[in-house]
């Protein structure tokens, strides 16, 4: 069963890049534009992480991060974000506010896809080396 990835950013290059990357390492995607809208959207698409980029209009990536580890539904959902930022104390407040993971952008392909794998154990690649 194909692990579902829910991905906030608002940067469309960005956005394609994180979503062609998932999808060709077998995750099933939902995209998302706007931070007002992930809450609703993770309700929707149930997914298995939830990857945030951290500067969002509207609602930032810190505040996305505090509605969903106060949703008593979503607030299991792991949550890798995804920041310009490259201060030790911005990666600490991400930390703080729920993240389970922090990658910098521009991102390195093997170290995005090394934290969604360790997010996500069992992943849909491990299918093709488990025996049928
Ligand atoms: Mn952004």
């Amino acid at each position: 069963m194909a692990k579902r990835v829910l991905v906030v950013e608002d940067n469309e290059l960005n956005l394609k890049l994180f979503c062609d990357l998932l999808r060709a390492h077998g995750f099933v995607t939902d995209p998302v534009r706007d931070g007002r809208e992930a809450v609703g959207r993770a309700r929707d698409f149930s997914p298995d992480l939830i990857i945030t980029d951290i500067q969002l209009p509207h609602m930032t990536g810190l505040e996305l991060i505090g509605a969903l580890r106060g949703d008593q539904r979503l607030r299991h959902i792991p949550i890798m974000a995804v920041t310009a930022y490259s201060g030790r104390g911005d990666e600490d407040r991400v930390r703080a506010a729920g993240a389970d993971a922090y990658v910098t952008k521009p991102i390195s392909v093997m170290r995005f896809v090394a934290e969604v794998r360790a997010l996500l154990p069992g992943d849909a690649d491990a299918e093709s080396t488990a025996a049928d």
